[in-house]
């Protein structure tokens, strides 16, 4: 891989610390049937707290990232691009090539003490999603959340990993100290356009479990339905089926967010749309002709229809103190081009 090349020299780590902002890397692999395929590599970054640039257009301004490049591995992720920056590829590199933050959590606590912290928000899951099987062994998120409660740090968490369970007591913990927001992403019920586009992911239906569990315990869920994806997942019974399954969660909240496709998941997809539905390349190419985002005419079209379905099943908007939805970039929103900026369709 160049990225280990370039590691292995001295002009190579001078680069690889300049992109990564680590001191070192220690690269892994490991037997066990959930990780076969994926190489970790290891690094002592040298901050966790990342400023959003372009914060004006940003719902937040703050974000830890423990993890770059997600098994997850949906196809049309967006944050595929941040993987070029190391050199790495942006298709499979960035499913399987998974660098791992070892030191995130006490560097989050010694930010987080800093007098010149001022307890600003701090969401994550913005880049990359943080409980992605890598987190099953590094348990990152739980030094990272216990930080956050420890100094009543106000946070949100965007996830498609069931994982995040597991740290339910300690944001149970959190939530009676300082505003926790949870968003799980669910942009379609359709089995079949799971297995095939959203590979690595929890099904669906279990990420609508997490839902429900975390509602039942008092912490109310919101649900990203992102994406929808043009001309496989906006049939009208479709989405109804995805709203029903959204309000039978116990969802505080639906948030449509309909497909966008920039450069480095752009071609990704298209890739894979040719391989699995070739006959609507050409429809996706008239669709996107004007860039990243599907027209506006269609992005309204699809939040009207989910809007009153979400009517239509009860789901109301959010309430304060119940309903505590991640904000989302408007659709048209260019975010600034960094790591710290990237909203993905989690
Ligand atoms: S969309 Fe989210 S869950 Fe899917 S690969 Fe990207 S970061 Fe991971």
């Amino acid at each position: 891989m160049r990225w280990e090349n370039l590691a292995a020299d001295g002009t190579g780590r001078a680069r690889e610390a300049a992109l990564f902002g680590a001191d070192a890397v220690t690269t892994r692999t490991f037997d066990s049937p959930e990780f076969r395929g994926i190489t970790f590599h290891e690094v002592r970054a040298r901050s966790i707290v990342n400023r959003v640039p372009g914060a004006s257009r940003m719902p937040f301004e703050w974000t830890v990232n423990p993890y770059r490049g997600c098994s997850h591995a949906c196809v049309y992720c967006f944050a595929r691009k941040t993987h070029s920056y190391l050199d790495l590829d942006t298709g499979l590199d960035f499913d399987s090539q998974i660098v791992v933050k070892v030191n995130a959590p006490d560097l989050l606590r010694r930010q987080l003490a800093s007098p010149r912290w001022q307890g600003e928000h701090i969401a994550m899951g913005t880049n990359v999603d943080c409980y992605q099987r890598a987190e099953g062994r590094y348990h990152l998120m739980p030094g990272i959340i216990s930080a956050l409660g420890e100094h009543a740090n106000p946070f949100s968490i965007l996830t498609k990993g069931t994982l995040i369970l597991r740290d339910l007591d300690l944001l149970r913990q959190a939530a009676r100290v300082c505003e926790v927001g949870i968003s799980v992403s669910v942009g379609f019920t359709d089995r079949e356009l799971w297995r095939t586009v959203e590979p690595g992911t929890p099904a669906p239906e279990r990420r609508l479990g997490v839902v429900r569990t975390l509602t039942e315990h008092g912490i109310g869920c919101g649900v990203l339905m992102a994406p929808v994806i043009p001309f496989l997942g906006d049939h009208p019974d479709q989405l109804r089926a995805t709203v029903r399954a959204i309000a039978a969660s116990g969802a505080t909240s639906v948030t449509p967010l309909v497909l966008h496709l920039r450069p480095g998941a752009r071609e990704w997809f298209m890739s894979w749309l040719a391989h699995h539905h070739p006959h609507l390349v050409r429809r996706y190419e008239r669709l996107y002709a004007e860039g990243a985002y599907a027209p506006k005419w269609y992005q309204r079209r699809i939040t009207r229809q989910v809007h009153e379905l979400a009517e239509e099943f009860g789901i109301g908007p959010s309430r304060p103190g119940t309903a505590r939805r991640l904000p989302v970039v408007p659709p048209q929103a260019e975010p600034p081009h960094a790591e710290a900026t990237q909203l993905t369709l989690l």
